[in-house]
């Protein structure tokens, strides 16, 4: 008997398509809660959860009979933000409703949420695909809407216990229309989405607290097919790359199941990044299991055009804007721009670090900077801001790099030294004896030296093997322990060997 899925005849050569879609839920960077005057944000790399258990509660929080949910307003204002920057059309009235699920991390029963009329919905946002980013692709925003986080349940031995710090902290989730065709491009919007509410400071964007978490909706289909199959959905990922390699899993999986003639089925997945697997966590509640009904206890949301409209004009530059600025002012290439302008701490610090070592110099730095910085800031989990990275010393890096004092190579060991101790380049220079050597009368004797060792190759070079430069480059840079000027190494070489 033949398989078929979606009505298409299937087997192990089948091309599928992915097809994803995604829930992120971002944690705005109000000082209070969404709907009580409990601490939201403490200083910044603080988390409320970090606080003695229990001790950053109201009576509303704990939702106690008799207590009234109060909106906090900067948080509206936070998710009016993320929508017109997801040009998104926000709804001058929308409704808070109730969301009934019984979780002990959530007294009251329900969590406060938006369900039919929600604050923005029809927004998109453009993202950059392909090695260069040369390819934009634009996914679709269903809606955005506001709620709350719960608490959390502690499990011990044999028993449990509830902190509720970060009950009613307010989110905005950002929903997706299944648009994304591949891992590549849901990491690509994820990435982006950060961007955008990190630049407009609605999101502190810590990602291990759980700033900024995505649920993935992953299903496939044979390539041809009009419907969408059944999706599972992997919860709480709070780290791009873990949600590329999930889903990346779960297209593997699924295809099995159909392959072997089982059905996919509905159901919310967890993602263990230690096994690089997704397991089963629960079947899926519909939404009509969740109740939902209008909250009497607040009124709808009703918010003027002309609050929207000075929302709007007060927005901060956006991503796609300051990468366009990027490529106009300091003639950086798109893929570099978008590069430096992915988070806001990155931008801030190139912005700072090229006042310092001229325009003339961006692109240098914005090598250095995406280069070998980005990728050690990264392995961290950190910000720029958070590191021993100073502006001044990748400015003096670039300059000395221009001015030939030190070789791009000597730079990037410089900038490991600059991680993981700080300090002033120049004395970096010096005490590891990292200045280039461009002297005439020190590489000349050298290059001779190694000419006259190497009889058989010079032959061979001259009698056309012209590949034998490199060697002779190579040896005499060896030679050198690696610090001779490579450009002025090359010229002598050349000329020396030509006799
Ligand atoms: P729920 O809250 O029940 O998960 P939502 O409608 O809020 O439902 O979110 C559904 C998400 O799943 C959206 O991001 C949507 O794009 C995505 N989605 C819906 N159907 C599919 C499908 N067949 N395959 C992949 N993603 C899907
Ligand atoms: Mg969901």
């Amino acid at each position: 008997m033949s398989l078929t899925h979606l009505g298409i005849p299937v087997d192990q050569n089948t091309e599928f398509e992915t097809v994803i879609g995604l829930e992120v839920h971002v944690q705005l960077a109000t000082n209070s809660k969404q709907f009580s005057t409990a601490r939201a944000r403490l200083e910044a790399g603080k988390s409320v959860t970090d606080e003695a258990v229990n001790s950053n509660t109201t009576p509303v929080c704990a939702g106690h009979p008799g207590t009234l949910p109060a909106l906090n307003k900067t948080a509206v204002e936070y998710a009016i933000r993320t929508g017109l920057a997801t040009d998104c059309k926000i709804n001058l009235k929308s409704i808070f409703a109730r969301k009934h699920y019984f979780y002990p991390d959530l007294p009251k029963g329900y969590q406060i949420s938006q369900f039919d009329l929600p604050i923005c919905e029809h927004g998109h946002l453009d993202v950059e695909l392909g090695e260069t980013g040369e390819v934009t692709k634009r996914i679709g925003i269903t809606r955005i809407h506001m709620e709350e986080d719960a608490g959390k349940n502690v499990h011990m031995s044999g028993f449990s216990l509830v902190n509720l710090n970060r009950a009613g902290v307010p989110l905005v989730e950002v929903v997706s229309e299944p648009d994304m065709r591949s891992p590549a491009e849901a990491g690509a919007y994820l990435r982006k989405l950060y961007a955008i509410v990190t630049c407009l400071g609605v999101c502190d964007g810590n990602l291990q607290e759980g700033n900024f978490r995505c649920d993935a909706n992953v299903s496939i289909r044979p390539k041809g097919a009009k419907g969408f199959g059944t999706r599972a959905e992997i919860k709480n990922v709070n780290s791009f790359r873990f949600v590329e390699k999930a889903i990346e899993f779960e297209v593997e999986r699924q295809r099995q199941v159909i392959l072997s003639g089982d059905k996919v089925i509905q159901e919310t997945r967890l993602y263990d990044s230690q096994k690089n697997q997704t397991f089963s966590m629960r079947t899926k509640e519909e939404a009509e299991d969740y109740r939902y009904f209008p909250d009497p206890d607040l009124p709808p949301l009703v918010i003027s055009q002309a609050t929207v409209d000075a929302i709007k004009a007060a927005l901060p530059e956006l991503p796609d804007q300051k990468r366009d600025r990027y490529i106009k002012d300091y003639g950086l290439s798109r893929y570099d721009a978008g590069a430096l302008s992915s988070t806001q701490s990155l931008g801030q610090f190139f912005e700072l670090a090229v006042k310092l070592s001229g325009t003339e110099l961006a692109k240098s730095l914005a090598n250095l900077l995406i280069g070998e910085a980005a990728r050690l800031i990264n392995d961290a989990g950190i910000e720029i801001q958070d590191s021993k990275f100073e502006p001044k010393a990748f400015a003096d890096l670039v300059k000395a790099i221009a001015d030939k004092t030190i070789s791009v190579t000597a730079a990037k060991q410089i900038i490991t030294i600059l991680y993981t101790e700080g300090g002033d380049v120049g004395s970096i220079i010096d005490r590891e004896g990292l200045k280039q050597v461009s002297d005439l009368s020190l590489l000349e004797p050298i290059i001779e030296q190694i000419i006259a060792a190497n009889p058989k190759q010079l032959e061979d070079y001259r009698s056309g093997k012209d590949k034998l430069l490199g060697f002779f480059v190579g040896q005499a840079m060896k030679a050198t322990q690696g610090k001779a000027n490579p450009a002025l190494l090359q010229e002598l070489v050349t000329k020396k060997l030509k006799g």
